[in-house]
């Protein structure tokens, strides 16, 4: 029922209704509609493509911080190696400070307690120690300083560290994310399953329209008349191309009476018998050819028609199949719903 109902759709965008259009085949809706659908991404999808494309752009600014936070994790070690060495002079001078001091003590205690009283030996062991004293102060706020700026280097690399690890679970997080939407999306992206389905039913389609042809059921694109159930894959084709910078043209739908003119102006040894490659230029016989039934279109891009080394071919050759639009080998301007 939802094909039905985009069909509305896709022969609404291809042109505006009219009573003949009523005739357009079951097939030739059908794989208008699976076109239709094939080109025209979900609610859903577009959604999460665009989401996709947030999470890629954080990823890659949490891939740029990474880095940043090695360099400063580096830093700080680098600082906490610098002040582990800055530490050790002051330690090792404050120790031997107090161990002077230490040593000046028991010196004034073995003076005090000369007997005979030496005054002069107790006063000049009280002054050392008291110099004893002054130094070891000293050397306590050096060596109290140094302890405190390895500490704050301490404090700095664990903080780094943090930060780093942080970095890095942020990127992985938004790896995976990315991941999953990449996985999701691709689920969600129906569009070859679509095409192929109609490019299944390509030539019933063919059948089907040549039994109930009528020109009311063409329809003009780009000053191209083409049938009404290709003119929305094949308008898409067009503009498509055009935002590649590869502007086609060219001409779909002609008369019977036109197809014979052409097999006579085309050199055809006959109009009726001789196959399409007896002709100076390739040309079907009247009643086969798909541009009767407006399911062909020969190309043209910047007036000239397409050989297989123009850019316009190169762009169809890789994109075409998209739209449902296949290439007749032998003539590398004719494409149509069946290649034929
Ligand atoms: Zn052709």
């Amino acid at each position: 029922m939802a094909i039905i109902a985009a069909l509305a759709v896709a022969l609404t965008v291809a042109g505006p209704p009219s009573p003949a259009s009523a005739k357009v085949p079951t097939a030739a809706k059908r794989w208008s509609s699976l076109m239709y659908h094939s080109l025209t991404p979900t609610k859903e999808y577009v959604a999460l493509r665009k989401k996709l494309a947030s999470q890629r752009i954080t990823m890659a600014k949490r891939a740029e911080r990474v880095p940043v936070r090695e360099a400063e994790h580096e830093a700080a070690q680098t600082a906490v190696t610098k002040a582990v060495t800055a530490d050790a002079g002051p330690r090792t001078r404050y120790a031997l400070a107090r161990e002077e001091l230490a040593s000046a003590r028991n010196r004034l205690t073995v003076a005090t307690q000369l007997r005979p009283k030496n005054a002069a030996a107790v006063t000049a062991a009280r002054n050392a120690v008291t110099a004893a004293a002054e130094t070891a102060s000293a050397r306590r706020k050096e060596a109290a300083t140094a302890a405190a700026a390895l500490k704050t280097a301490q404090a700095t690399a664990r903080t780094a560290t943090v930060e780093l690890d942080k970095s890095i679970t942020a990127l992985e997080t938004s790896k995976k994310a990315v991941q999953t939407n990449q996985r999701r999306l691709k689920a969600l992206d129906k569009s070859a399953e679509l095409r192929a389905d109609a490019a299944a039913t390509s030539r019933d389609v063919v059948t089907a329209v040549r039994g109930k042809f009528a020109v009311a059921d063409t329809t003009t694109v780009n000053g191209i008349r083409v049938h009404r159930s290709v003119a929305f894959a094949f308008r898409r084709m067009l503009s498509d191309a055009k935002a590649d910078g590869v502007v086609l043209s060219g001409g779909g739908f002609r008369t019977k009476k036109r197809q014979i003119e052409l097999r006579k102006i085309n050199g055809c040894p006959d109009i009726w018998t001789a196959p399409a490659s007896s002709c100076r230029v390739p040309t079907a016989i009247p009643g086969r050819s798909l541009h009767e039934l407006g399911l062909a279109i020969d190309i043209t891009s910047g007036g000239r028609t397409l050989t297989r080394d123009s850019a316009g071919f190169a762009w169809l050759d890789e994109h075409a199949h998209k739209y449902g639009f296949v290439n007749l080998p032998s003539e590398a301007w004719h494409w149509s719903i069946t290649g034929g």
